[in-house]
């Protein structure tokens, strides 16, 4: 079992997975650590599999843009396992005259970037869904928008670099970077010391703690979220639905169960001893609102619920890249709850950083200095 490797990566969710993969692709040594037991527990496993380029911010979307021409149509092909990746659409509704101005605005800055995203009236929203209620008077409609599953995909990016000859270490928890010479080198977990040339962070909000150890602030916070899972339900409808209001977002999945998430408001004063908690509430308010929503669905059982982080930075979008002042180090965090649509895209673009290729995409908007006071 070897210790070193071309490439550390900390952090085995489906961002780690994905950059361990494109990077075996090319023939780089990769190993892949984690805290946890298992691989993929953080976010990764929790997500609600929204795959979209609508209601972006302008910096991410030729990212989000990028993974839905490009990558996501092939991945379960790629990968050997069937990512259960749809591409039939996004309607974010909205039900007052102040959604519609939410959605408008929305529109007219993904359009600006050259999305292909238009609004629609209620009878048009109905003609895409029927199971909406009267309740709608119009949505934003992205048609190239869609939702996969995060879990299979996840496994998929991290049996593939198995195959590749990627080395994984659960149980590896990541105390500390060390830097050898002036340059990234050692990661020391409380039981070992890992050597790389390049050293990937993609831990969660956990990376902010890691990247202290060499000086390096991320300004993100970490966010409870909830989601819950129904019954199977016969065949309704493929649609990724979101809302302007933003009080839920889901599908349904081959299964035939509906996945949704969303809040009540609750999470952000419900603290133990100052640790967020989940609550008996959010689940019940979620289901309020799809009810209004989609009544069809009005007696669907819940079958579990289940809350997970969000690295959420500060001004919305991940911080991705080269650190400057700590060569060998490369940032992968702060992915604000929409990191597992672009996924793929970040992977292949971090491999290229770690590769020192020239990246497919440009990450400069992404630098992890742009916090800084301008000098
Ligand atoms: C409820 C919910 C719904 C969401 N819905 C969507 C959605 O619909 N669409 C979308 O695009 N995104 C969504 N997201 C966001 C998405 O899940 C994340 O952006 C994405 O999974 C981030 O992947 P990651 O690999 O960076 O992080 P994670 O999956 O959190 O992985 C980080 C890994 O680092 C490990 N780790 C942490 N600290 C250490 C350490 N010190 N040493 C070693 N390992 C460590 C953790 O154990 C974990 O496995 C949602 C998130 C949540 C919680």
């Amino acid at each position: 079992m070897s210790k070193t490797a071309d490439v550390i990566i900390v952090g085995s969710g489906v961002i780690g997975c994905a950059t361990a993969y494109y990077l075996a692709q090319k023939g780089t040594s990769v190993i892949v650590l984690d805290r946890d037991e298992s691989i993929g527990n953080g976010g990764s496993a929790r997500n609600g599999g929204g795959v979209r380029q609508s209601g972006r911010d302008p910096r991410e979307l030729p990212l989000a843009m990028y993974a839905v021409k490009n990558m996501w149509p092939v991945l379960s092909e790629e990968l050997g396992i069937n990512v259960e990746y749809h591409k039939e659409g996004n309607l974010r509704l909205g039900k007052t005259a102040r959604h519609m101005e939410i959605l408008q605005g929305l529109t007219d800055r993904a359009t600006a970037c050259g999305l292909d995203v238009k609004m629609i009236d209620g009878k048009e929203v109905r003609e895409i869904n029927p199971f909406l209620s009267d309740e709608v008077i119009g949505a934003s409609w992205c048609a190239t928008d869609g939702h996969a599953n995060p879990l299979l995909t996840t496994l998929g990016y991290y049996r593939a670099a198995r195959r590749l000859g990627v080395q994984f270490f659960t149980g590896e928890e990541v105390v500390e970077l060390q830097k050898v010479k002036g340059k990234l080198r050692k990661v020391v977990t409380q039981k070992n010391v890992y050597e790389g040339d390049k050293v990937i962070v993609a831990a969660g909000y956990a990376s902010r703690k890691l990247l202290g150890t060499v000086g390096i602030d991320v300004p993100m916070s970490n966010d409870l979220i909830e989601a819950l899972v129904t019954e199977a339900e016969p065949k309704m409808f493929g649609q990724m639905l979101g809302t302007a209001d933003a009080d839920f977002y889901g599908h349904q999945t081959d299964h035939g169960s509906f996945v949704f998430g969303g809040a009540s408001g609750f999470e952000t004063v419900n603290k133990d001893n100052g640790h967020n908690m989940t609550s008996g509430i959010t689940a019940p308010c979620i289901c309020r609102g799809i009810m209004k929503y989609i009544p069809k669905l009005a007696n669907a059982k819940i079958v579990r619920t289940w809350a997970g982080y969000e690295d959420v930075c500060i001004d919305g979008v991940p911080v991705l890249g080269n650190v400057d002042e700590v060569p060998g180090l490369i940032v992968a965090c702060a992915f604000t709850g929409h990191g597992f649509g672009i996924s793929p895209i970040v992977g292949k673009l971090l491999a290229e950083t770690a590769l020192e290729e020239e990246t497919t995409l440009d990450l400069s908007a992404f630098r992890y200095d742009r916090f800084h006071a301008a000098i």
